[in-house]
């Protein structure tokens, strides 16, 4: 680290849990942040500020007006733009030395594998239960641990996955794809502005304790948050031994 590092996360380093080699280790890492929206935005911002080497920043929307609410990465003059490309202005300009590579089509298949392969750590902050479930697949193929988030009108949820570690459940085991659970749109339902900032600022610290390797993340637990009464709570969930993508055919 030179002294203008040194300096800029020095608030890092006086942490006795991450350290000079704690944030080395940030510094070197990488994540993938599936959608720049309500989630994706305060989590690009604390992971580039606080120096993650790489961020790629993945979305197939343009900023909209309807976006500005609560999607704190964009801004008025970026309006129509694409969002990734609009996220990379925002991380740039709070941290020039992040490399942030902008995917502005919705990623899938090989793609998706391809660059969950390449990352530390993947964080799930997009809208739709095709692009979870695909996300999920790619993480467990490629043992990438992957932080979940969700928030619609006020509830909140959060969970951690980690498929190189034997054993754990996956986001399938938790939400089996094809139960008939419907995407609810914050378009048609609304959600609460800081609720999406509260729930991806957690994102974001459980994906730099993750890369910087500072404290625990809870496996196997879902958090959820009542936005109006302020509440947490959370639920415990195990590994489905019948799960079609963290159990390989013919193991149970
Ligand atoms: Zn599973």
């Amino acid at each position: 680290m030179n002294d203008g590092q040194l300096l800029r996360y020095s608030r890092h380093i006086l942490l006795d849990e991450i350290g000079i080699e704690g944030q080395q280790r940030i510094l070197d890492g990488s994540a993938l942040i599936v959608g720049a929206g309500g989630l994706g935005s305060p989590a690009a911002l604390y992971l580039a500020s606080a120096g993650l080497g790489r961020i790629v920043l993945a979305d197939g929307d343009t900023v909209d007006l309807t976006n500005l609410q609560r999607q704190i990465l964009h801004t008025q003059e970026r309006l129509d733009q694409p969002k990734a490309l609009s996220g990379r202005v925002a991380l740039a300009q709070i941290n020039p030395e992040v490399r942030v590579e902008a995917i502005t089509s919705r990623l899938a298949g090989d793609a998706l594998t391809a660059l969950v392969a390449d990352t530390d750590v993947v964080l799930d902050c997009c809208d739709n239960f095709a692009t979870r479930h695909a996300v999920n697949r790619a993480c467990v193929s490629q043992r990438t641990p992957l932080v979940s988030g969700a928030a619609i009108r006020f509830a909140g949820q959060l969970a951690v996955f980690d498929s190189r570690q034997r054993d754990t459940p996956c986001y399938h085991c938790l939400f089996p794809e094809g139960d008939d659970i419907e995407d609810l749109r914050c378009a048609v339902t609304g959600v609460f502005a800081p609720l999406t900032g509260i729930i991806g600022a957690m994102q974001a610290a459980e994906a730099l304790k993750l890369v910087a390797g500072a404290g625990e993340v809870a496996l196997g637990r879902l958090w959820l948050l009542d936005g109006l009464s302020m509440e947490w709570r959370s639920v415990r969930f195990g590994h489905d031994p019948s799960c079609p993508v963290c159990t390989p055919a013919g193991v149970s």
